[in-house]
């Protein structure tokens, strides 16, 4: 009976189904690398990897790519840091309601700025990741490696936090230990020995989020993709090391915590020492890293979600289908892996499980056939064949999906005579 295995073929992309519902962790450790742009990134593994044994290493513990992106329309620091902070785009993206961005578009905040009085004003209060991981009971850190950072700071502290209202109250100040100032050079190791010294305590915080300088900086001065350049990226891949070291070695955090590498934009884009323009590829390219038990080593980070795909070398807005992953991504991620919810009102919601995604199929009397999958699996393209073999010509269905209540939906004629084989194929 063709039409059977026609169907049973469907389910030949479940491959690894105990992530979706095993992976929870105790601790993040969400970093974030100023300016590293993943196109100098990736040609630096490529062609010197002896001289970024700790990115090696990460690409080889992780699930990984060189192709995420920043925000869509400003791949600035304080804008991007904003959104990985809240999740939401930086501006209303077209076509979407005015409550789903965060408005704060100034690279430069002034000294009493906050992302509620200054962002949106259709969203009174911008909550983050720190909200959430606070409220719930987790003890929070950050670590900023630029003074204007201060801004999120302040925006989620003693006066300007929103009240705790999940269970106990543990206060409006969302982030217990901050430590926000302009470190520089050789200095990052020094803001780094802050965090080390933390996570090798025996009570970690339990959300720790670094900010780096350092490549951003270096690109400034010396140009994105330069000697000096690279050498800062170095730098960084030296005290990356370190932070490597202290989750294996530390048995609190061993096998407990996900490590959380992005960056809030690239550069080099238009101009050696820039990245203002948010459409050059220099600047939009980011890598992202996830390091955490039971995520795949050495593998794909776009094969874990349901709803991201690899966007090529394409810039796309916050309207494509799939989504790029992006550097907010992080942020929704972890709290995911922590077993909590995600922030509210946040749009980057990249969903884990990317090879679990099942399609249904049922007979109407007349004989026409409907098929329905999650509307979630937004990475997934239709496709047909008149054989069921690896070998076999498989083409996408393009016309006639529909999304349905949360299922895309797709109706069609089948016979013995001619039966076609479908299935859904991770873009
Ligand atoms: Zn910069």
């Amino acid at each position: 009976m063709k039409l059977i295995h026609s169907f049973l073929c469907l389910l030949a992309l479940l491959i690894s189904p105990a992530f979706l519902h095993a992976a929870q962790v105790q601790y993040v450790v969400q970093v974030s690398l100023d300016g590293l742009g993943a196109k100098y990134l990736e040609n630096y593994l490529s062609n010197a990897p002896a001289q970024f044994p700790n990115f090696v290493r990460l690409v080889q513990l992780s699930a990984s790519t060189m192709n995420a992106r920043c925000d869509f329309d400003i791949s600035e620091t304080i804008p991007n840091h904003t959104t990985i902070f809240t999740g939401r785009p930086v501006l209303q993206p077209t076509n979407q309601a005015n409550t789903v961005h965060h408005g704060y578009n100034n690279n430069f905040p002034g000294a009493t700025d906050t992302v509620h009085a200054q962002g949106n004003p259709y969203v009174p209060y911008k909550s983050s990741f720190f909200d959430i991981a606070h409220d719930y009971g987790l003890s929070t850190a950050l670590y900023s490696g630029k003074a204007r950072l201060l801004m999120l700071d302040r925006s989620y502290d003693a006066v300007n936090g929103a009240a705790d209202l999940v269970d106990a109250d543990n206060g409006k100040d969302k982030i217990d230990y901050a430590s926000v100032g302009d470190v520089s050079g050789t200095s990052i190791s020094n803001e780094v020995n802050s965090l080390i010294a933390n996570l090798s305590s025996a009570t970690p915080y339990r959300y720790s989020f670094i900010h780096i300088a350092e490549p951003d900086i270096t690109g400034h001065s010396a140009g994105w993709g330069s000697a000096n350049w690279s050498n800062a990226v170095r730098n960084v891949d030296t005290q990356l090391g370190r932070i490597i070291d202290v989750i294996t070695t530390n048995s609190v955090l061993s096998n407990a915590t996900a490590l959380i590498v992005s960056a809030d934009h690239g550069g080099g884009g238009v101009t050696a020492n820039a990245h203002t323009e948010a459409y050059h590829i220099k600047n939009y390219t980011i890598p992202f890293f996830l390091w955490a038990p039971k995520v795949p080593a050495n593998s794909d980070v776009y094969a874990l979600f349901a709803n991201r795909g690899n966007p090529g070398t394409n810039r796309l807005d916050y309207n494509a289908v799939p989504q790029p992953l992006r550097n907010a991504d992080g942020s929704n991620l972890a709290l995911g892996l922590l077993g909590l919810p995600p922030i509210p009102g946040s749009s980057t919601l990249p969903i884990l499980g990317g090879t679990n995604v099942q399609m249904n199929v049922a007979r109407a009397l007349d004989g026409a056939y409907t098929a329905w999958w999650p509307a979630t699996a937004s990475a997934f393209v239709l496709e047909t064949s008149p054989a069921f073999a690896a070998s076999a010509e498989w083409a996408e269905i393009t016309n006639g999906i529909i999304n349905n209540g949360g299922m895309f939906v797709y109706s069609f004629t089948n016979s013995p005579t001619d039966a076609k084989f479908y299935r859904l194929r991770k873009r």
